[in-house]
């Protein structure tokens, strides 16, 4: 894991005739990639996207694993800027599964042809700022390097996979993968030994997926969590017009909540309602689809405090009834942390998964996984023998996938040096000492299309105003970086997401500092801010 070539490149004169040159250079085709390309490129810009995978769609391009699929709607998860595409595109399901995601993207690469101007099995190994020129020059790991003014990194939020160091992963007999490196070709998994370690939003979809096609599953699981039933289904074809007819509605409701969900959350307090009226609330959201019961709930199950303990032992209640057993429902009952300080797997069908003769759980908290051996796994208190070994053991979160890649700033600096604390940023688009360079951070909690639309329209707007202006260098001051990373420390403490060890504050991740990956502010206040900032003349940012 991490960045395989470590070597520092220099740029010389010389070294030049044989690098391509660009106005922007993206790195990553998945939604945000794509996107960017789209607007750079309406700008009469040259631009260039850098893709290590062998095709668009990023995230619904490499987690192929059985059960992948959306908590989003698809209809709000899809983008909005094309009237044409919205009303070509039919999605089949409300909460549309990878392979109809990764069609979709694919769609959308050929009717605005954007594939010309990716590069795909071009995986970017470092990017170095030249100061004389104010221009990022890329080397590829295949040798390919190429230069532009402006450098977007587009790499996803939860693409940099994490693999826990297990000793003697390398002697497995086996066959084993990372579900978000599922092999195109898919696993045969009929009949045989499967374990997979793992239980979060990834583990609880591949869980239910495969448990009835494998001869025996034994899941390890760390941490149980708070699950809640997806209630996915076909798109009927009058459903379908409404959602055509109905497109300007559902993105504006998007636009006003906190995450960018269609779902709007219900003002009231849970407390200062009558008990079964309360319960009727509850009751009813869980027998809706989707988010609904986690976000159009009372505000204050969002918060720390009475209501969320209330509504999390409402949740601990719907899983025990599922679990036939009570000892292996216990386990299953999430005790650790509170309600809504991970993202809501959403699952159909995971909890009677553990009701099947061939299912065994097995909680590595009690007895922590020593090794594996080449046939399988050994804990503290046991032996399991397996033929396939998964791991949905998550990502390295937010800024893995950045710092993966050798980025050297003016003066040398690198990122990865410069985020060893966690990240430094203004406002997740730039970090001082690394000029032209935008990051593009996601929502993280959000639903993401709705976030990265409006922020790459920002980046647009800003390097349209620079272009218009003959600007070649903007750069965020110490001062703006330093103040953000104040507020992302004060406001960060005050919310659920901060609460629990997860990876919205890198906790998933042995040595990674925690802090809060994303901002604390919603969708609609960071649309504020950035909006502000541009009409300040870029405040906070130094141009040139
Ligand atoms: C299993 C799963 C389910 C999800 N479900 C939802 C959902 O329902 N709703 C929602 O809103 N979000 C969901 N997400 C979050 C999802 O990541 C975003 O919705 C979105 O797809 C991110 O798009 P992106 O373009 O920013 O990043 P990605 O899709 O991650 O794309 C980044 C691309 O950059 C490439 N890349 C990275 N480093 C390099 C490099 N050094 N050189 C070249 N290329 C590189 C990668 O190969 C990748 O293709 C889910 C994520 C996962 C993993």
């Amino acid at each position: 894991m991490g960045n395989p070539i470590q070597r520092t490149p220099t740029v010389g004169k010389d070294m030049m005739e044989d690098v391509e040159q660009f106005d922007v250079m993206i790195i990553g085709a998945g939604v945000t990639g794509l996107y960017a390309l789209y607007r750079l490129r309406a700008l009469g810009l040259s631009v260039r996207a850098f893709e290590a995978g062998g095709g668009v769609g990023g995230t619904w391009y490499w987690n192929r694993y059985p059960g992948a699929r959306f908590d989003s709607e698809s209809y709000t998860y899809g983008y909005s800027f094309s009237e044409a595409l919205l009303q070509e595109w039919d999605w089949q399901e409300h909460y549309a599964a990878q392979p109809e995601t990764e069609r979709y993207l694919n769609y959308v690469a050929d009717k605005f042809d954007l594939r010309r101007d990716i590069r795909f099995h071009a995986r970017v190994a470092s990017a170095v700022f030249d100061e004389g020129e104010d221009r990022w020059q890329v080397h590829l790991e295949d040798g390919h390097r190429a230069r532009a003014r402006f450098l977007i990194t587009a790499v996803g939020s939860l693409s940099a996979y994490y693999i826990p160091d297990f000793e003697g992963l390398d002697r497995f007999t086996g066959t084993w993968c990372h579900t978000g490196r599922w092999p195109a070709e898919g696993m045969d998994l009929a009949g045989k030994r499967v374990g997979v370690i793992g239980t979060g939003a990834t583990g609880v979809q591949l869980i239910t997926e495969i448990a009835n096609d494998v001869g025996h599953l034994t899941v390890f699981q760390r941490t149980a969590n708070y699950c809640a039933p997806l209630r996915n289904g076909p798109i009927d074809p009058a459903t379908q017009r409404q959602i055509k007819a109905s497109y300007p509605d559902i993105f504006q409701k998007c636009r006003e909540t906190a995450g960018s969900f269609i779902h709007q959350v219900d003002p009231r307090s849970a407390m200062d309602v009558a008990p079964d009226e309360r319960l009727e609330q509850y009751e009813r959201l869980w027998a809706a689809p989707g988010f609904k019961k986690w976000l159009a709930n009372f505000h204050d199950i969002m918060v720390p405090g009475k209501a969320n303990e209330d509504y999390a032992a409402f949740v601990r209640q719907k899983i025990r009834e599922r679990v036939k057993d009570p000892v292996v429902a216990e386990k299953l009952v999430p005790k650790d942390h509170l309600f809504g300080s991970k993202r809501l797997p959403c699952e159909s069908g995971y909890y009677e998964v553990y009701n099947r003769d061939n299912v065994l759980l097995v909680d590595v908290r009690e007895a922590p996984i020593e090794r594996i051996t080449p046939t399988g796994i050994t804990t503290r208190d046991a032996e399991y023998a397996l033929d396939v070994l998964i791991f949905a053991t998550g990502y390295d979160a937010v800024t893995g996938s950045l710092t993966r890649i050798d980025i050297h700033g003016t003066g040398g600096q690198t990122l990865q040096e410069k985020f060893a604390e966690g990240p430094r940023t203004y406002m997740g688009i730039q970090s001082a000492g690394f000029p032209n360079l935008f990051t593009m951070p996601g929502a993280g909690a959000g639903n993401f299309t709705r976030g990265c639309e409006p922020l790459v329209e920002w980046v647009r707007d800003c390097i349209g105003s620079m272009r218009a202006k003959g600007l070649t260098r903007i750069e965020a001051t110490p001062q703006a970086e330093e103040a953000w990373r104040a507020h992302v420390a004060e406001a960060g403490a005050t919310l659920l997401r901060s609460k629990a060890n997860s990876w919205f504050v890198g906790a998933n991740i042995p040595g990674k500092a925690r802090f809060l990956l994303g901002s604390p502010d919603s969708a609609p206040v960071m649309r504020a801010k950035r909006a502000e900032v541009a009409a300040q003349g870029y405040a906070g940012f130094r141009l040139q």
